[in-house]
């Protein structure tokens, strides 16, 4: 036993050191959607160059894709993410065929509306299309705020792009041989096959575990917000309104945590993202899914309410009359630009009640939730992208999307260095480095700073957001700058 594992051993060895190396310039570890994003884009964008991507699991069946009923591994993608992805119909994708493009619209969850609201506040959001300027929507598809999008439909899409033998499935690296400067050499690593693989760059988009990061020793900063996402498909009632009304809606239910509503490519189907409690998690996997679905349903059809007063109520006559004036001022000051505009209001702008939820329509798939962002996008000859570089909450919807801007950002610098014919690597540990320092980092403070502002219980910061909210919901500049912001038309 020992002998045949030592000789199998020394065979191992002999075959590694007679394969000969392989050259390409861009290896990308990571077959998910951000990894074969990056290999499309670069193909279509510098088509001379050598792409590879490496990816641990085993070639995807079709038969997920051809189903009636919509994945709950889903996500919603902003226009500009689209875009990237050419999804739509804009003009950069005049390149595809247009019965392709008709084929593939029919395989998103167009949303024109998003509605958020809060489980005891008199106030709503709810955005459209209208908000959008004309400058904000430029760049993008203009019918819609974005799309839901099932992961194996961007997986089919963006690998049946790829030119042949790009992709390498259940590959596994067990060497890498990274260069500690760009000037000391290539990046090299070795596969279980013995085949070695050699590059001017190393993209990482091998997801938030990234093994590559590791072993890089890049630290991270990483919050655990205590919650988990519960999700799946659900059967919706769409008889009597037209279903869900092209709105992706989001109820912050303080306690019971946030609950989202996601319209699918089917009328009939819709995504719930509830993320919440992990025991609350395990209570309702044991609870029979009709209950889940009544509970669901209330959280979902109840309105816009009323706060309870700032302070409580005293049993002094003058003093209570005295703080009935007050509070009666403070709601004219919180809520008095909704009630003067109520009138003037469009009438896709009042409150939507979402569709009923009949039943589920895919298992119950549970995510504990992280907000990681690594200290280091860089190392020399290696690119950090996507969830292997950042994690957010997903209330926000903007996981895929900011991996999907890392992808555009690196083409940026990969497509300057080319152009001056220098070294792929040349400006990834400057320029792509500092970007993204920059961007991301906003991006995941804003969505952490919201997360904590709508989780919050205090009753001031409830007034407050009140007031925020119907701020924001009747100045039509203020709404349309979040809406930019949304659709990825900021801050880019
Ligand atoms: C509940 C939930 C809802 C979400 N909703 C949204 C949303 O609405 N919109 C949005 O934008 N984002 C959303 N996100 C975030 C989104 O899921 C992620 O940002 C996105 O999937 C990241 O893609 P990725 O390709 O970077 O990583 P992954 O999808 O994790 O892919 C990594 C790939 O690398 C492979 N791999 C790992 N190790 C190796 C290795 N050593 N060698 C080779 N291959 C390897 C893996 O097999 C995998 O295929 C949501 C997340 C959650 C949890």
């Amino acid at each position: 036993m020992m002998l045949s594992t030592v000789l199998s051993k020394r065979t191992a060895l002999r075959y590694l050191s007679t394969k000969a190396v392989e050259s390409v310039d861009v290896l990308i570890v990571g077959g998910g959607v951000v990894g074969l994003g990056m290999a499309a884009s670069l193909q279509r964008t510098l088509p001379h160059l050598q792409v590879r991507v490496l990816e641990v699991g085993q070639a995807p069946s079709s038969a997920s894709k051809d189903s009636l009923v919509p994945h709950p591994r889903s996500y919603a993608l902003s226009p500009a993410s689209l875009q990237f992805l050419q999804l739509t119909d804009d003009d950069s994708s005049q390149e595809q065929p247009q019965q392709q493009q008709q084929q593939q619209q029919q395989d998103l969850g167009f949303y024109q509306r998003m509605q958020v609201w809060e489980a005891r506040q008199p106030a709503f959001l709810n955005f459209g299309i209208e908000d959008l300027t004309s400058s904000s929507s430029s760049s993008s598809s203009k019918s819609c705020l974005g799309a839901v999008v099932e992961d194996s439909f961007l997986i089919q899409t963006l690998s049946s792009r790829l030119a042949p033998d790009t992709i390498q499935y259940e590959a596994t690296v067990i060497d890498w041989q990274l260069p500690s400067h760009t000037s000391q050499g290539l990046a090299q690593v070795t596969l279980n096959t013995g085949t070695r693989v050699q590059c001017q760059l190393l993209v990482a988009a091998d997801g938030a575990n990234s093994p590559l990061r590791k072993r890089l020793g890049i630290a991270s900063r990483v919050h655990e917000y205590g919650e988990t996402a519960l999700t799946c498909t659900v059967e919706i009632d769409d008889d009597d309104s037209s279903g869900m009304q092209h709105c992706a809606f989001q109820r912050f239910v303080g306690n019971e945590g946030i609950l989202a509503l996601l319209p699918t490519r089917s009328n009939r189907h819709a995504i719930v993202v509830w993320s919440t409690r992990p025991e609350q998690v395990e209570h309702w996997k044991k609870v029979p899914l009709a209950q889940l679905m009544e509970y669901w349903n209330q959280l979902l059809q109840q309105g816009p309410q009323r706060l309870d007063p700032l302070f409580p109520r005293t049993d002094i006559p003058v003093l209570s009359n005295i703080q009935y004036g007050a509070e009666k001022v403070w709601e004219m000051i919180q809520y008095g630009s909704t009630l003067a505009s109520v009138t003037h209001r469009a009438a896709q702008q009042s409150f939507l009640l979402p569709p009923l939820l009949l039943q589920t329509a895919s298992p119950l798939l549970s995510f504990p939730l992280q907000l990681r962002q690594v200290a280091r996008y860089t190392a020399p000859r290696v690119a950090l992208v996507g969830d292997a570089a950042h994690t957010v909450h997903p209330m926000a919807g903007q996981g895929l999307n900011l991996g999907l801007q890392d992808l555009q950002c690196l083409l940026k610098h990969l497509q300057k260095a080319d152009d001056a014919g220098m070294d792929l690597a040349t400006f990834i540990e400057n320029g792509y480095e500092q970007s993204r320092q920059q961007q991301v980092l906003a991006t995941v403070q804003g969505i952490h700073a919201l997360h904590q502002l709508f989780r919050s219980q205090s009753t001031i910061l409830q007034h407050l957001k009140t007031f925020g909210m119907n701020v924001v919901q009747t100045v039509p500049p203020v709404r349309s700058l979040l809406v930019q912001a949304a659709c990825g038309g900021l801050g880019r």
